[in-house]
């Protein structure tokens, strides 16, 4: 127990005492400054723990929550603890992909899968050496098998550092699907293209710094994790509606305004207000017709 007055409060050693909060919430992906202020980004979810709990398991209850709204994205940007191979694959299923950077550094200068080439359709195309392989053979219990000439291999100057061994016939490699996901995974870290996306990931902690400043999020004179996440939410709430107001305000200033969306978010301020006293049963009503077709980047906070 860290709190006798508060037996819900957990410990981190990297955060601290007390609580932490999940927060998804949608993102505009363009530079353009314009674009951005008209925009309507939202906080689409909110969960918060005790601080011992792992943001490992955060990430599925929170896309089943989304998904229970209405408000399930098909693109998740989250950091490394979050996107395990188990997320990765529990998310595909629910149609959502999640871009997240893998666990872990590879061991120094020792080769693995991820130096090898792989097709599309996830086997081996080409070792390290530039080799097609002999054979490719996924067995039981999702194994897989990949030979290689050992004519290559035994002269090879990478040798020493490659993960294929010698067999009777030919050099092998052995490893399961789980692990060729990750290296795949792996690879695709290092393009451009994971990294622009991946990029935007990090306009999770202006919210979370912007919630602290506007709400006082980490001060709150509440004990226990359902009070303690029933103001979390009251403040998500707050944070859109200063959101909202913000984008009205800006399309307002715009002649001719655009009706729709001006008319849309007018109705987002006016139903919070108006379901104030129970916000977050609410807020997929609310925020629904406004984000559809959004994508979500999650995190978790201090
Ligand atoms: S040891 Fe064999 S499989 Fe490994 S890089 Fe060399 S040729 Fe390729």
């Amino acid at each position: 127990m860290q709190n006798p007055s508060d037996p819900d409060a957990g410990y981190s050693g990297h955060k601290g005492q007390g609580y932490h909060a999940q927060v998804m919430e949608s993102y505009c992906d363009s530079e353009d400054e314009q674009i951005k202020e008209r925009t309507l980004n939202l906080i689409t979810h909110v969960e918060v723990e005790p601080a011992h709990i792992s943001d490992a398991h955060a990430l599925i209850p929170a896309l089943e929550s989304t998904k229970e709204r209405g408000l399930a994205p098909e693109e998740v940007l989250a950091d490394s603890l979050y996107g395990s191979d188990e997320n990765g694959e529990k998310a595909r299923d629910m149609g959502v992909e999640i871009i997240s950077p893998t666990m872990g550094t590879p061991n120094g200068e020792a080769l693995n899968l991820s130096d090898f080439t792989q097709t599309e359709n996830g086997k081996i195309a080409a070792c390290p050496q530039g080799y097609a392989p002999v054979r490719f053979k996924q067995g039981k219990k999702n194994t897989c098998s990949v030979a290689f000439d050992s004519e290559g291999c035994n002269v090879c100057p990478l040798r020493e550092r490659c993960p294929v061994k010698p067999g009777r016939k030919r050099h092998y490699l052995r490893f399961d699907l789980k692990t060729l996901r990750i290296a795949a995974r792996r690879t695709r870290e290092h393009t451009p293209e994971f990294k622009e996306k991946y990029r935007w990931r990090s306009g999770i902690e202006s919210t979370f710094s912007g919630m602290d400043k506007q709400t006082g999020i980490k001060h709150l004179r509440v004990r226990g994790l359902d009070a303690v996440g029933y103001c979390a939410r009251l403040k998500a709430i707050g944070v859109n509606l200063f959101r909202a107001a913000r984008v009205k305000r800006v399309l307002d200033a715009l002649k001719p305004v655009p009706g729709v969306v001006s008319a849309v978010i007018c109705s987002i301020i006016a139903d919070v207000k108006e379901h104030l006293l129970s916000p977050w049963h609410r807020l997929s009503d609310i925020f629904k017709s406004a984000i559809e077709n959004m994508r979500y980047t999650v995190r978790s906070a201090v």
